[in-house]
């Protein structure tokens, strides 16, 4: 077949390339050779607290580190997995691996966080709660340990069928945030209407605070909103000490960003739980 069996014959997924059929048969057996050969791996971003700087959870990021190319960003291939469907295989990686890692954390004695891990909307199937459900017996892990972030895309989907999957995930007593809140279409009445435990307030609208009214104006709105409505709302890509004191006395619950700690390794990340870590605020 197309692509294997070439000698270190790697092709890389480049616009050019996602636009014709042997491109992507190229970058489809390129992942599957990443999956077959172990090269990915997971770094993990803390959430905090705002009032008190502790860890609260983790946040597991993908990584593909190539053997001749280097580290490649989710945001390279993410799209190229989802259109080949390798993004099933892939993040079924993804949840197996964080959990057996929670599992890990649990048995270190860290009980009061948890991981969470992205999923794709080709994912958000109506196996999804099944596939769920599974991985937390087989790792023993306790449903409250696990948080799924999905994005306002999947709200779009089939209003109906998503909202019975959503209800099947919360039943098992896992979470739902929602990422990149404010970029997608999501109509208010869905905030109303699905389970969503968190909403996740997109980078691009804490870039600008404080200088940009206009993302003040937004991360307030969304933060009170949040509140009257009964999500708990954190902030991503916070990366300064006027983003967070913004954030604080905007009310906001938790925050991520390089400010704090850039995604790490699992053994950094266990270092600064072991050692209750707490961030200055
Ligand atoms: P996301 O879920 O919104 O993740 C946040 C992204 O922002 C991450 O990029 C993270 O490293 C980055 N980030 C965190 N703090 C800061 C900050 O203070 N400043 C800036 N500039 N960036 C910050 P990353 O790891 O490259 O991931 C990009 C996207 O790829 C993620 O966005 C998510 O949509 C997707 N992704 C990552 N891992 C997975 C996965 O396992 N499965 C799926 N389906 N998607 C994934
Ligand atoms: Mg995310
Ligand atoms: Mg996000
Ligand atoms: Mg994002």
């Amino acid at each position: 077949r197309s692509g294997e069996g070439v000698g270190g014959g790697y092709v890389f997924y480049n616009q050019e390339m996602n636009h014709t059929i042997a491109g992507r048969l190229h970058i489809e057996s390129a992942l599957r050779r990443a999956l077959e050969r172990k090269e990915f791996s997971l770094l993990y971003q803390p959430k905090i607290d705002i009032a008190t700087g502790k860890i609260i959870g983790a946040e597991a990021l993908l990584r593909w580190l190539h053997p001749e190319r280097g580290m490649i960003s989710p945001v390279d291939f993410i799209p190229v997995a989802e259109e080949t469907g390798l993004i099933l295989q892939i993040d079924a990686w993804v949840l197996e691996t964080a959990c057996a890692q929670a599992r890990k954390w649990r048995d270190l004695g860290q009980d009061a966080f948890r991981v969470a891990v992205n999923v794709s909307a080709k994912e958000f199937t109506n196996s999804l709660p099944e596939r769920v459900g599974d991985v937390l017996s087989r790792h023993n892990i306790a449903p409250q340990w696990l948080e799924l972030e999905i994005t306002e895309s999947m709200l779009m989907n089939s209003a109906q069928g998503v909202l019975g999957i959503m209800d099947e995930i919360t039943t098992l007593g896992v979470t739902l945030s929602l990422d990149d809140f404010g970029t997608g279409y999501s109509s208010l009445s869905y905030l109303k209407r699905f389970p969503i435990d968190t909403l996740k307030i997109d980078r691009s609208f804490i870039q600008g605070i404080p200088e940009d009214v206009n993302d003040c104006a937004i991360a307030s709105a969304i933060i009170s909103m949040a509140k009257q409505l009964k999500h708990r709302v954190i902030a991503e890509g916070v990366e300064s000490q006027e983003q967070l004191n913004f954030l604080k006395n905007a009310g906001c619950d938790e925050v991520q960003g390089y400010m704090f700690s850039h995604p790490v390794s699992a053994a950094k990340f266990e270092e600064m739980l072991v050692k209750d870590y707490r961030f200055a605020l």
